[in-house]
């Protein structure tokens, strides 16, 4: 059996081997929406093509999965190969995530422009935007907000159907209730949206007067917003109907909500790990003992080893942030910076003093390691 040879990632997607995560992104966007199933019906290699883009996308955008392909080539990812055998991302999946995920076929239709002619759609009220702040912890830990949005909403006085209480909407008589009228020019017979009561089939005798018949007014209305734990900075979530009203009972919009998160004071967040540096006196650092670490949660102890240095790291399992699947939880790596004492007592002086008398280059490892390999520089 023949098998086609797997192509370049690079190749796949347009790039050079140079090319930053925006322009892998760029260019994945531009192809992924050429080559979507959806969008290629007829074409049976769509499928295909939009397969391998997703895998060089899911290689290219992942710093170790893209390491391991540069110099390994696709049989890093081989079976037995050097443990990424467990496969790709569902190219579907990519896709979502990249064009703002898990939002259903609603924002699909509307990138493609796909949003039909249906009276329904015409009616339909429009997708809102609201960006919200949460702090690191809400991040970490889900969180259920309250928002007030000032939009579009149902007309209380006509309870959304533009005709004034009492009168009700009437069968067009231009249409007959068609929403088309039919034309004669010359031989031909032409359709066209009736002019009358523009295709919905249906007029109001007497328009209501708070919202002028459209069945909707400018109000302000609450919004209970789910957060979960792990959502990551620029997420979109979508709070399906709580958009604008519908024109006259028509279908409301959605409203997507934009995370940001709010920089913290402590921690340093790269992906599900936490980061943070914690001062310790240096006699801890040389003698060893036990520190206080600060978590999301409160505190954590850690042990010192006895001549621990500057900017080690130490890295405290499970006590990052958890994946937004929920099913794993990253670190927290704290970064220890030992504190030289800036205001010396007499005594204090004395016994430095007699300890750095006592000191030989045993006690400097790094020091001497360093004045090692600088030897020809002090010639
Ligand atoms: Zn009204
Ligand atoms: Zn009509």
């Amino acid at each position: 059996m023949a098998t086609t040879k797997k192509r370049d990632y690079y190749e796949v997607l347009g790039i050079g081997r140079n090319a930053s995560d925006e322009e892998v992104k760029r260019a994945y966007r531009k192809l992924a929406v050429k080559f979507h199933p959806d969008k290629n019906p007829d074409d049976p290699h769509a499928e295909e093509k939009f397969k391998e883009l997703g895998e060089a996308y899911d290689v290219l955008m992942d710093p170790e999965k893209r390491a391991a392909y540069d110099r390994f080539g696709h049989a890093a990812f081989a079976p037995g190969g050097i443990g990424f055998g467990g496969g790709f991302h569902d190219p579907f999946d990519i896709f979502r995530e990249v064009f703002g995920g898990g939002f259903g076929g609603g924002i699909f239709e509307t990138f493609f422009g796909g949003a039909g002619t249906r009276t329904e759609d015409r009616h339909r009220g429009s997708d809102l935007r609201y960006d919200m702040e949460i702090t690191l912890e809400e991040a970490a830990f889900g969180v259920q907000k309250e928002i007030e949005i000032e939009k579009l909403g149902i007309c209380d006085k006509c309870d959304g159907t533009g005709a004034e209480p009492g009168s009700r909407a009437v069968t067009c008589p231009t249409c007959r209730g068609r929403g088309q009228v039919i034309s004669s020019r010359g031989f031909f017979q032409v359709s066209q949206t009736c002019p009358r009561c523009r295709g919905a089939g249906e007029i109001i005798e007497k328009p209501c007067p708070q919202c002028r018949g459209e069945g909707r007014v400018e109000k302000r209305s609450c919004v209970t917003l789910k957060i979960p734990a792990g959502i990551r900075e620029g997420s979109r979530l979508r709070s399906s109907s709580n958009g604008e009203a519908g024109i006259r009972g028509g279908p409301p919009g959605d409203l997507y909500v934009v995370i940001h998160i709010k920089e913290h004071k402590v921690f340093q967040r790269d992906g599900d790990s936490l980061y943070c540096e914690v001062p310790i006196p240096f006699s801890v650092a040389a003698l060893g003992g036990e520190v206080d670490i600060p978590t999301l949660e409160g505190k954590a102890h850690l042990k010192v080893p006895a001549g621990t240095q500057s900017g080690q790291m130490f890295k405290l399992r499970g006590k990052g942030i958890s994946n937004i699947d929920g099913r794993s939880r990253g670190d927290l790596l704290a970064r220890l910076i030992v504190e030289v004492p800036s205001r010396l007592n007499a005594e204090q002086r004395r016994k430095l003093e007699e300890f750095a008398a006592l000191c030989g280059d045993d006690n400097t490892p790094l020091r001497k390691s360093f004045f090692e390999r600088a030897k020809e520089f002090f010639k």
